[in-house]
């Protein structure tokens, strides 16, 4: 018999919404170890907590606990893997190196247990979607917030063009169009349309009379924010949810909001930078941390004339750098593709990841399930109770009994956006998780092959970290790659110096 610890977590939302209780998890962890032969030393709770990071006592009584040799510690068992984190960059970064250090298996009663690459693949990406979830509860859970959004209300401050007012009676502001301001937000995308630059737009904008709230001039950033501000055709981005229903009425046409948006877009000057240097505003400077930026040197001689690209840090940030930082961009599609060379996953290990997430969506199935019940109940509850209030009728200057109804409101309308979203996230899992694993099976060809542009989008999504020094190329892989990657911080001196001959002028 081997020693465990056991460790439970439940957030507010969980206890209150749907019913997943402390105690039910500390009964099937024993079961776990008894049926697997584990002796429970201690179970450590972390009550009303999320596992956005590692900030819970529980779990740091619980890490403490298992550092300590004395203790000897063999496993912990979780009943989920979310249960200990829903943090891609802590699993990554902390707990898994830390169990591995410590010579401790991570166990869990409904996910895939084991060990070896497909086993840390899958709680990677496991992790990945956990993670996402997490992201969508706080949509769910900032209360106050939370009932707006439901609502259709406009979260933020209001923008150029529109007002708040207060309702009589109500705890929410009404976001109604300021007319006056609104007329400045539909010309400048009427000039944005005509082919005015932004520099134009805001000087006519002032000229004729668009001043802020002291009276001064906008800056040509706010004329840009203005332009590229979705809200004016009445959606919001709510942590990366498109809120579609609102209920503020839209300033701007979809159709001039969207041509204003390709105009804005094609050609720009840093589109057309991107085209030509791919890892423009990609890479760091390590000394100052300015991004570096491509710069074609033409070499001219008597038979041929010769292109070459460079990057180099701007200086923006006042260091004096720039001299020393150049580097060819060969040397950094060498480094890169080396990277890339390292995420490959053999075919057999392919094919067991996608078995074991297909286990491991079926379970999640389950408890979505379980949860979507418990939400359409609810629902169902607060519509008797609606419908037999309405039947019976009720007196209008009832203040308590109005507030009430607001609140069942307010309540029904999240309960069905939380519906609408567990639907999408049991979707978009497998899915997601499929199109990653494809990428990592050829990344390397699929870099090799691309335009400027796919390259800079593969180095985007891999690296979280990139960067040069004036002689050292450092690339830092995003977490999900780190599995599939041995060495995980990839440290690339550069191969031959004298391909990276200096610029000349
Ligand atoms: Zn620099």
């Amino acid at each position: 018999m081997e020693n465990a610890v056991s460790y439970v977590r439940v957030s507010s939302d969980d206890q209150a919404k749907h019913g997943f209780s402390i105690d039910q998890q500390i009964a099937n962890n024993m079961q776990f170890a008894v049926q697997n032969d584990y002796a429970i030393l201690q179970t450590f709770k972390d009550e009303g907590r999320s596992a956005k990071n590692l900030e819970r006592p529980g779990l740091q009584d619980m890490l403490k606990f298992c550092a300590d040799k004395k203790n000897n510690v063999e496993a912990v068992i979780v009943w989920k893997l979310d249960r200990i984190s829903r943090s891609v960059g802590d699993y990554t970064a902390t707990l898994s190196p830390f169990f591995a250090q410590n010579n401790i298996q991570l166990l869990t009663v409904t996910d895939i247990n084991g060990e070896g690459l497909d086993v840390e693949m899958m709680r990677q990406i496991s992790m990945v979607f956990a993670e996402r979830e997490r992201k969508m509860t706080a949509l769910r859970t900032k209360e106050g917030i939370r009932g707006k959004v439901a609502l259709g209300q406009f979260p933020y401050h209001a923008p150029i063009g529109y007002e708040n007012i207060e309702i009589k009676g109500s705890k929410y502001k009404k976001m109604v169009i300021d007319e006056e301001n609104a007329f400045f937000v539909r010309q400048a995308y009427n000039m944005c349309l005509q082919g005015d630059s932004l520099t134009t737009i805001t000087n006519k904008l002032y000229k004729m009379g668009f001043r802020n709230k002291h009276g001064n001039r906008h800056p040509k950033s706010s004329v840009e924010y203005m332009l590229h501000n979705i809200a004016y055709i009445g959606k919001f981005y709510y942590d990366d949810v498109l809120v579609e229903d609102t209920d503020y009425p839209p300033l701007i046409s979809e159709a001039t909001y969207y041509a204003v948006q390709e105009k804005l877009n094609t050609p720009s000057k840093t589109r057309q930078l991107h085209t030509k240097f791919p890892y423009n505003e990609c890479m760091t400077c390590a000394k100052c941390g300015c991004y570096l930026t491509g710069e074609l040197k033409v070499k001219k001689s008597k038979k041929s004339t010769r292109e070459y690209i460079y990057y180099h840090c701007t200086g923006n940030r006042g260091g004096d750098c720039k001299k020393g930082s150049y580097i060819r961009q060969e040397l950094i599609d060498e480094a890169f593709t080396s990277v890339l060379k390292q995420i490959t996953i053999p075919e057999n290990v392919h094919q067991l990841v996608i078995d074991g997430l297909k286990e491991v969506h079926k379970e999640h199935t389950k408890d979505y399930e379980m949860q979507k019940k418990s939400i359409r109940k609810r629902i169902d509850k607060i519509d008797k109770t609606l419908k037999s209030v309405f039947e019976n009728g009720f007196n209008k200057h009832d203040e308590t009994m109005m507030k009430n109804i607001e609140d069942w409101e307010v309540e029904r309308k999240t309960l069905v956006l939380e519906e609408q979203e567990m639907l999408k996230a049991t979707k978009t899992f497998f899915v997601q998780s499929n199109l990653l694993l494809n990428f990592c099976k050829d990344c390397h060809s699929a870099f090799l092959k691309g335009n400027a542009e796919q390259k800079r989008k593969i180095v985007k999504m891999v690296c979280s970290n990139f960067s040069y020094d004036g002689s050292n190329i450092v690339i830092e892989p995003n977490p999900i790659f780190k599995a599939v990657i041995k060495n995980s911080m990839h440290n690339k001196k550069l191969p031959r110096l004298d391909s990276n001959q200096q610029p000349f002028d």
